[in-house]
């Protein structure tokens, strides 16, 4: 300090004699270099930018929140406390910014009433903005900031109202009306653009004199908190009082380490005594030193020297006002250059400390509080991308085995398929050469069941269509309930053991949920049972009796004996000659058709020509012959034999003819019919078989199809859930890319606030 006093003093020395008044001279700092090189500029700049790193950061907070809200529903990678978390960040932010924009430096001064406080915030200000003089002291805060607005106001502690101020005259007068204590704060809104402090956010409180209360408590912690920088203004005139000191002590009690600037003001006064100049002077330093130093322990001896200046605020005020041309007269005393040059170093050492000091205590924190909030908000982000990223594989892993139980499923079916194919023919063959065994042996005990129909016989011909009637439907009945008493069984248990098999072989490949249907569909079912549709009624329909009496010995008889051999060949040619006659009709109606197709009308006829050709040559050549006959035998074998044997000719007749009742005609329509309907049914069989085999097929078929609209369901559900999987995959995806870019965001942010951290608070360490 001492050094820094002998520099200016020197180079003062070169001015010109020291009682001669000097011009006050122009302000050593340049405008450009107060806007640009000024140290507020440190606090200005470091605001501006914390400030567009929290817009920054309100803008991600509100894109997280945004984000979130879309993936609410996903509840496997979010939960609502982290939205809830998120969602707190907004206010949080908001708080901040809110904070942030009122952010300032402020500089509280204190000292005795009429120490000249009001004076230094004057020339600080470069205007006459708060009153000052004999006739006033300042009995309660007066805080002094920058206003937006042109005309000066000032807004009174609980209320609202601005007052508008003109000038300090009205100000002074305003604060002397108002009956105003010394607790109370009165904010004076200066314009901005009138002061370069003001306009970079610098804030003064004034306070009443230390002496008047004995209430510091209660200031410090109203008004003096949250202050960067405390100037005690001393009276360079006497020592420094006790209340002055007892205000730090207790100051540095609630703050650690303040920043405490001592003016020793009104050294003007103590030029008029120069021979005893640097004695005061280092007296004072010397104290004020101490007081620092060693009492309140706020700084270090070398910092100290910095905190104190020898100046005297009203010339301050004077030359500025001078420069302004606000002031006519400049009534310098001497040593005004070198105490106007100390005030001018005081602040620039002010600045200097209350911007770093603000930009610590205000911005710190809020960096640290925006790192917090970016580390919290990276950390939920990271958990969602993880949690994202997991599901998502989750889900790509059961896509892959859905796919693949749709690729089984359906090459399993296939494989059925193609082996129920090959079960189902080797089963319709199968039935088929049962049902045609089956029928065959009925066939051959046709008589049997025959003769077991005992409805009384007549031959007359109306009892006869009514009996004919009644037989038909009785072998009807009775071939149909033998056959089935054969083969129902064993094809029932057959058909069963398909069925089952291709049940369990198809449930085998379908999923466990879609089985239930599958036992539901199948044993609801009627149990299956053979139709055999012989229909004797219109089988028969063609049988005609013949009832009339046949000597079995006359030669009509002998003849057609001779001639029923035959017909069995021709019967057989024909059959040969026929083979449509195999020939499976898949319906029942063309089996009737066919039966009436192959109805052997043909062979009948041939046979009734051929009886009736011989019949006739019998009974044209009969007379003649008879005669011949008789003759010849007459003359050889002796009338006597020809008498016995034509007598035993003629009882066999009356025999016969006597026998030939009711019970016989009834034997001979039996035997007749038996015959015929032997010859139709034979015809059949083949038919009969492929019809039934046809039905046996048609109920494999029907199940194995019902089986696999069951299995096409089970792989349109799987389809179904596979589109599902992929959609909610992509849905993951596309949730954890935007969470990786969030949190990349977060990371981003996060360093911006290091960078601050480096650039404005670890270098001023
Ligand atoms: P405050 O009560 O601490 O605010 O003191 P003021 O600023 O009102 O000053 C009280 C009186 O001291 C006023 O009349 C000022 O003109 C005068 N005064 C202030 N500073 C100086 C100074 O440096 N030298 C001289 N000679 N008088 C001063």
């Amino acid at each position: 300090m001492a050094a820094y006093i002998n520099r200016t003093i020197s180079l003062m020395s070169g001015d010109g004699p020291h009682n001669r008044p000097i011009a006050p001279l122009a302000d050593t700092r340049t405008t450009r270099q107060m806007t640009d090189n000024s140290p507020l500029q440190i606090f200005v700049k470091a605001k501006k930018k914390i400030n567009d790193i929290f817009v920054e950061i309100d803008d991600y907070v509100k894109d997280t929140v945004e984000y979130m809200h879309e993936i609410e529903k996903q509840q496997e990678i979010i939960n609502p406390e982290k939205v809830k978390q998120t969602e707190d960040f907004v206010s949080k932010v908001h708080g901040i910014r809110d904070v942030l924009s009122r952010d300032h430096m402020k500089v509280a001064f204190f000292g005795r009433t009429s120490n000249g406080k009001s004076s230094v915030i004057n020339a600080m200000l470069r205007d006459k903005v708060l009153p000052s003089g004999i006739g006033h002291t300042t009995n309660c805060f007066l805080q002094v900031e920058g206003s937006p607005t042109d005309e000066p106001y000032l807004i009174l502690e609980g209320s609202e109202d601005h007052c508008a101020v003109d000038s300090v005259g009205q100000l002074a007068h305003a604060l002397c009306k108002e009956k105003l204590n010394e607790n109370q704060l009165v904010r004076v809104f200066w314009p901005r653009n009138r002061c370069l402090l003001l306009r970079d956010d610098v804030v003064f409180v004034d306070s009443p004199g230390v002496d008047v209360t004995p209430n510091l408590d209660e200031w410090i912690d109203k008004y003096c908190l949250d202050a960067d920088v405390f100037v005690l203004v001393a009276n360079a005139e006497s020592t420094l009082m006790v209340t002055e000191k007892n205000f730090f002590h207790k100051v540095s009690t609630r703050l650690s380490k303040p920043n405490i600037f001592i003016l020793n003001n009104r050294w003007d006064a103590s030029a008029n005594e120069p021979e005893y100049l640097d004695q005061v002077r280092r007296q004072h330093l010397d104290r004020a030193v101490d007081f620092l130093v060693k009492e309140l322990k706020v700084c270090s001896q070398k910092e100290a020297d910095e905190r104190i200046f020898f100046i005297s605020a009203k010339e301050a005020l004077q030359a500025r006002l001078a420069e302004r041309g606000q002031s006519a007269t400049t009534p310098f005393t001497e040593g005004f250059q070198t105490r106007y040059f100390e005030f001018q170093d005081f602040e620039r050492k002010f600045e200097e400390c209350i911007s770093k000091s603000a930009v610590k205590t205000k911005f710190e924190q809020h960096s640290q509080r925006g790192k917090l909030i970016a580390t919290q908000l990276r950390e939920i982000l990271d958990s969602i991308y993880t949690d994202a990223q997991i599901s998502k594989e989750d889900r790509l892993k059961l896509r892959k085995e859905v796919h693949d139980k749709i690729n089984h499923t359906e090459t399993q079916l296939m494989m059925i398929t193609q082996e129920m194919k090959q079960k189902i023919h080797h089963m319709v063959e199968d039935v088929e050469q049962r049902v045609s065994k089956a029928l065959n042996d009925e066939i051959r005990r046709l008589s049997t069941l025959v003769d077991e129909f005992n409805v009384p016989f007549h031959s007359d011909s109306v009892v006869l269509n009514v009996y004919k009637k009644q037989l038909h439907s009785h072998v009807e009945a009775g071939l149909g309930s033998n056959l089935r008493a054969r083969l129902s069984t064993a094809l029932a248990m057959n058909m069963e053991a398909s069925q089952r098999e291709m049940t369990e072989r198809m449930e085998s490949i379908i999923p466990d949920k879609n089985k239930a249907s599958a036992a539901l569909i199948l044993p609801r079912r009627q149990p299956f049972e053979i139709l055999y549709r012989l229909n004797c009624d219109n089988l028969c329909a063609d049988f005609h009796e013949d009832l009339e009496f046949r000597f079995s010995w006359g030669l009509t008889s002998i003849i057609q004996r001779f001639s029923n051999g035959g017909s069995g060949l021709l019967t057989l040619k024909n059959k040969k000659e026929n083979p449509h006659n195999s020939i499976v009709p898949s319906t029942p109606t063309d089996m009737v058709d066919t039966t009436r197709l192959f109805y052997p009308t043909s062979v009948a006829d041939d046979w009734s020509l051929i009886s009736r050709i011989a019949m006739l040559g019998v009974s044209s050549q009969g007379t003649m012959g008879g005669l011949l006959l008789a003759g010849f035998l007459f003359k050889t074998v002796g009338w006597r034999i020809v008498v016995v044997t034509g007598g035993i000719y003629g009882c066999l007749y009356l025999y016969e003819r006597l026998t030939w009742t009711n019970k016989a005609k009834e034997k001979a329509f039996k035997k007749q019919y038996v015959g015929h309907a032997t010859r139709k049914l034979k015809m059949i069989v083949d038919l009969t078989s492929a019809n039934c085999s046809h039905q046996v097929q048609q109920e494999l078929s029907g199940t194995f199809a019902r089986l696999c609209h069951l299995v096409d369901e089970a792989t349109g559900d799987m389809d179904v859930q596979l589109k599902k999987l992929e959609h909610e995959a992509a849905t993951l995806e596309n949730a954890a890319g935007r969470a990786k870019v969030l949190r990349n965001k977060a990371n981003y942010l996060a360093h911006e606030l290091e960078l601050f951290e480096d650039a404005y608070l670890k270098s001023h360490h």
